[in-house]
């Protein structure tokens, strides 16, 4: 016997209904990329979805036709999220900061029809233009503008093709599981994977991250994403504050400390999401200007580990709560996010502050394992390290154009983490398995050693690898980046580990560094580093 209720299909299209039905004022703010900043509403946003994606079909493009962008957190880009997926197409971001190659490679392996573009990026879609022939339309996301079309042969315009559809136009009616959107893994080796999510997934995805012990933002919010919209679906937040109507702040191209300093404190921002390198600079800004980032309450920090220096810096100098978030491309992303539990309450607050350092619990949807190389479970002690391995409502299945088989693992997706779960099912993420550093048959957590070399004051940011060793098969060696204007000694550095951690945990050499290679998404390559410090204790 089925239920009988109604079968409402989990579709994209509802939340931004939603969000235009009942905050249809409520404000969006947008940093544009050529005309400045503007405030637009969710019932504005709504209307606009709805004439785009009239406007596509009227094109003929077909069913889950892929529609790109290369863009950053504005307006536009929001109202592009939910017309192209509304229509039953498929919203395909790319980032931008991705090699000229992996761009090519990326539109024609997504066999993408369309690409929006910001103004930022006429010059780099002019450049491969000729490679990417599968594109029909190019169009700028703003106005007409002669100087732009002189550049691009039929170059289009976002606000025009707009214009041809209507603020009415009835979403088309498709299964909940149609593909939605789609993002490219930034991959250190190899080409990009795609990542397919479907309208269901991603709603899932909303609905969970909006319960209070995720994020749990709400309609007395002002969020601001400084995520790109093109990593991960700046972690689904577009959808998730469509669906309880928040407010948006969309930061457009400047995220650099003062500017975002700027726009917290003017838009009176109570949550901002990132990652950790973002707000390295949006503390030091914040130092100088003498702000007291007044309206902030809360920030989720998320996409690599985040230091505890920084955690409490936000909450001793501005009072902010510091949510400590991981996941990944393949998990639409968000796999735990660090919230305490009742019993927390009672410990002495230095215990407390330290529970909030790792990674955090899964929320509902998020079935979590740690494994040892024959898949056997390893006990939640805290302090068993192993292979993460995941499963639940919004985790990848198979990759674009790849099977199952090549994907999973016994029904399992290997994140290719490395952590420790404790019994309430805490995550402590120790490392990429490729980067952790197996000594003499232990491991050490570059992540942990990491986050203690970050807090000396006199370095700007720190790396540990695994370089080659004659005894131990490998010891750590820190690569450091000097801050400014200092010069510190081995010695010195050194020291920060003292009374910290086990002694021959502590890096053998300190080698130093103007800056550290990083790929697309901001994330430390360990591999150049290998390759080019690796042999420093052998030679
Ligand atoms: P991406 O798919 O580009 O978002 O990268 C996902 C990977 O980033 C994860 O598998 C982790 O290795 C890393 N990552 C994300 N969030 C965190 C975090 N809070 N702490 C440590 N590593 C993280």
């Amino acid at each position: 016997m089925l239920g009988q209720m109604m079968n409402y299909p989990l579709t994209i299209s509802s939340l931004v209904d939603h969000a235009a039905r009942y905050h249809g004022e409520t404000v969006i703010t947008s940093v544009n990329t050529g005309d400045g900043v503007e405030e637009t509403s969710w019932g504005q946003v709504g209307a606009n979805a709805h004439r785009l994606g009239e406007a596509l079909l009227k094109l003929r493009l077909e069913p889950q036709a892929r529609c790109a962008t290369i863009a950053w957190n504005n307006r536009r880009h929001l109202e592009i999220y939910f017309g192209v997926s509304g229509a039953g197409l498929v919203c395909h971001t790319i980032n931008p900061r991705l090699f000229p190659e992996q761009l090519v490679y990326i539109i024609n392996h997504a066999d993408d029809r369309v690409l929006f573009i910001d103004r930022t990026f006429v010059p780099l879609v002019k450049a491969i233009r000729d490679k990417i022939p599968g594109v029909e339309h190019i169009v700028l996301m703003e106005g007409r503008d002669e100087d732009a079309a002189a550049e691009i042969e039929g170059l289009q315009f976002f606000d025009e093709l707009i214009a041809t559809g209507s603020p009415e136009f009835e979403w088309p009616e498709f299964d909940e599981n149609t593909a939605s959107s789609l993002c490219y893994t930034s991959g250190t080796t190899g080409n990009p994977k795609g990542v397919l999510y479907s309208h269901r997934t991603t709603v899932l995805h909303a609905l969970a991250s909006n319960t209070p012990d995720c994020i749990g933002f709400s309609a007395r919010d002002v969020v601001l994403p400084v995520v790109p919209m093109f990593h991960v679906n700046a972690w689904g937040t577009p959808y998730a504050c469509a669906q309880v109507g928040a407010r948006m702040v969309l930061p457009g191209p400047g995220l650099d400390g003062p500017s975002l300093v700027k726009l917290i404190d003017d838009c009176k921002v109570s949550i901002a999401l990132g990652v950790p390198t973002i707000w390295l600079g949006l503390l030091g800004e914040a130092e100088k200007s003498g702000t007291q980032l007044a309206s902030l309450k809360r920030t989720v920090v998320g996409g690599s580990a985040c230091p505890p220096s920084m955690i409490a810096a936000f909450r001793e100098k501005y009072g902010v709560e510091f949510i400590h978030a991981w996941g990944m491309t393949e998990m639409s992303p968000l796999g735990s996010t660090n919230q305490p539990l009742a019993k927390h309450a009672d410990l002495p607050t230095d215990a407390q502050h330290k529970l909030r350092e790792n990674q955090g619990r899964p929320p509902w949807g998020v079935e979590l394992e740690i494994m040892d190389e024959d898949g056997t479970p390893l006990p939640h002690d805290g302090v068993a390290q192993g292979a993460l391995m995941v499963r639940g409502h919004w985790i990848l299945d198979s990759y674009f154009q790849k099977s199952v088989d090549e994907t999973l693992t016994n029904g399992w997706f290997d994140t290719g983490d490395v952590a420790t779960m404790d019994p309430d099912g805490y995550l402590s993420i120790k490392d990429r398995s490729k980067d952790i550093i197996k000594s003499g048959g232990e491991w050490i957590s570059s992540v942990d050693l990491e986050n203690i070399a970050i807090a000396h004051p006199m370095l700007a940011d720190a790396a540990v690898i695994g370089a080659r060793h004659e005894k131990w098969d490998e010891r750590p060696v820190l690569v450091a980046v000097a801050a400014e204007g200092h010069d510190p000694s081995e010695e010195e550095v050194l020291s920060v580990f003292e009374g910290k951690i086990a002694k021959w945990q502590v890096p053998d050499k300190v080698v130093f560094t103007d800056v550290l290679p990083r790929n697309a998404t901001g994330k430390v390559l360990k591999r150049n580093l290998r390759d080019q410090f690796g042999d420093v204790l052998t030679g």
